[in-house]
């Protein structure tokens, strides 16, 4: 049977080359970066080396990177160091976990927490965000797209408010590195997240930008590695793999949306050639990322019925998976409850070919039919 991987949003396989670079730096490298000796110093290099690699991606120095154990890991150091009480914060409905029960877990502590819901096109408003502020605001969080809508955030306009009003902006970016430009030089972004397994890198191993000038207080005790932010000893194979990865990403960005947007309209045009009946349900997102409703079909059922032809999709994002309630993102986003349970998402990517979307929507359309879609 074919197997289909359809689960780009959810995490990615990693670059052939990425294997071989981390197999062999776990069979040449073992040295503690933070010894002195040459085994310590060959170690430090290949980390610096990805430091490099990850501010030239996207365009800062490489003095604002550290690398963390995930972007979960990276979430938590920017917003638990930012954080002081009596701050009012101002973030979004739909933030990943990591950002949301953070911000929960500050709230109980004494953090003012306003939250923002999407408009109808699946992003948040920078007007809205604006209409928040208040003296004490000195934090706004919003995510760069988000994971179950793919709807991409006008971030440029969201810094300039935040600029505007001299308060610091962490952006969650975990699922748009290595999917869209992100010039770092440009957006006044203060803080942002990222994690390589979205990018065709290993898992367990992440990032976070924190510009110049911006002051973290340190959530983890440890020795001082990473400014003292992430201690603990170097995972150096996995931060030398986000570092191939995150370039092999970026240094191709152009061609590889160009490719998976012609996935994405040939998977739109079959679907309207078996005359699929389907709501699109955003129309500016993501590449590769199409989040998908079936009337009246039951979107847990299409799910489990792909997967046994082999295809992988997700019915709401990964984490909130195994409920069988409409998803809280889908219906904030406006999106009737029943549309929502009959909601996929479909995620491709660089690993797809035109083949492969075809089968998919064939093996779609006679399922829809026998599950008596109309
Ligand atoms: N933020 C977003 C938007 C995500 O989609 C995810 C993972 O799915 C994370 C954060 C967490 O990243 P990690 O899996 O590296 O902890």
């Amino acid at each position: 049977m074919k197997k289909i991987y359809c689960d780009i949003s959810a995490t990615t396989p990693v670059n052939e080359s990425v294997i071989d670079f981390m197999t062999s730096i776990h069979r040449s490298t073992f040295g503690n970066p933070s010894s002195i000796h040459k085994y310590g110093q060959e170690s430090h290099i290949i980390i610096e080396k990805a430091r490099i690699e990850t501010a030239k991606s996207l365009n800062c120095h490489q003095e604002e990177i550290i690398f963390t154990a995930s972007g979960t890991e990276s979430n938590n150091i920017a917003l638990e160091g930012i954080i002081k009480p009596g701050y009012h914060i101002i973030s979004t409905t739909y933030e990943h976990p990591s950002v949301m029960n953070v911000l929960k877990s500050l709230e109980k502590k004494g953090t003012d927490l306003t939250l923002i819901k999407p408009d109808t096109d699946g992003k948040i408003s920078a007007k809205n965000i604006e209409k928040e502020i208040c003296e004490n605001t000195k934090l706004i969080s919003v995510m760069y797209a988000n994971n179950e809508l793919g709807s991409i955030n006008n971030i440029k306009k969201i810094a300039e408010v935040a600029k505007k009003n001299q308060i610091i902006l962490h952006v969650d970016a975990v699922q748009c590195v290595g999917k869209i430009p992100i010039d770092l030089n440009e957006l006044k972004i203060d803080l942002m997240s990222l994690s390589a397994h979205k990018f065709y890198g290993p898992k367990g191993v992440g990032a976070l930008f924190i510009r110049k000038g911006i002051d973290l207080k340190t959530i983890l005790n440890g020795g001082g590695q990473e400014l003292n932010l992430r201690p603990g000893t170097e995972n150096i194979s996995g931060i030398a793999g986000l570092g191939l990865s995150i370039s092999m990403a970026c240094d191709n960005i152009e061609k590889n949306i160009k490719y998976v947007k012609n996935l994405e309209e040939i998977f739109i045009k079959q679907l309207n050639s078996y005359k699929i009946n389907y709501i699109l349900h955003i129309k500016d997102r993501l590449p590769g990322v199409i989040t998908i409703g079936f009337p009246n079909i039951d979107g847990q059922s299409l799910l489990i019925a792909l997967d046994l032809k082999g295809i992988a999709v997700s019915f709401g994002s990964a984490c909130s998976s195994g409920t069988t309630k409409a998803s809280q993102i889908l219906l904030d986003a406006g999106i009737d409850e029943n549309l929502a349970k009959s909601t996929l998402r479909f995620s491709f990517g660089k690993i797809h070919t035109e083949e492969d979307v075809k089968y998919v929507t064939e093996q779609l359309s006679i399922i829809l039919k026998r599950l008596g879609a109309n």
